[in-house]
């Protein structure tokens, strides 16, 4: 499969991860839309929202539990910062294996764009 975020995973293409364990990868985006922009990953090729199935229900939620808990690592706890991830075409996806956007450093505004 010819999947950009899997080839992340598996370190053919390089990323500046800066964290991994046996079920999520969180890299820097390559193009930040804030101070901190990273993207957290499963290991798992799954390529969009829709795709999540029951057995994922845990990977998701460690997907968010690893967001939150850099984002206190890198002193955004307090101030906040934004979780998001796109679906599809209208929502904004560009890359079709599922990622959390973790934004920080500046003010979000709502809605988004
Ligand atoms: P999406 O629009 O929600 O699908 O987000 C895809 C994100 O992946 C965008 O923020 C891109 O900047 C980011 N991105 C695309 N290619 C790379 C890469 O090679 N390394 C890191 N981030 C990437």
């Amino acid at each position: 499969m010819d999947c950009l975020f899997c080839a992340i995973n598996n370190k053919t293409i390089p990323a500046e991860i800066v964290y991994e364990d046996e079920l999520v990868t969180v890299f820097k985006d390559i193009q930040p839309q804030a101070p901190l922009h990273m993207l957290t990953i499963p290991k798992k090729h799954i390529s969009t929202i829709n795709d999540i199935g029951e057995e994922d229900k845990d990977l998701l939620g460690h997907m968010i539990y690893t967001a939150k808990t850099i984002a206190a690592q890198q002193g955004y706890a307090e101030d906040g910062y934004r979780l998001a991830m796109n679906c599809n075409e209208q929502g904004g996806q560009t890359v079709y294996h599922i990622h959390l956007h973790m934004l920080a450093g500046r003010q979000m505004t709502w809605p988004p764009g």
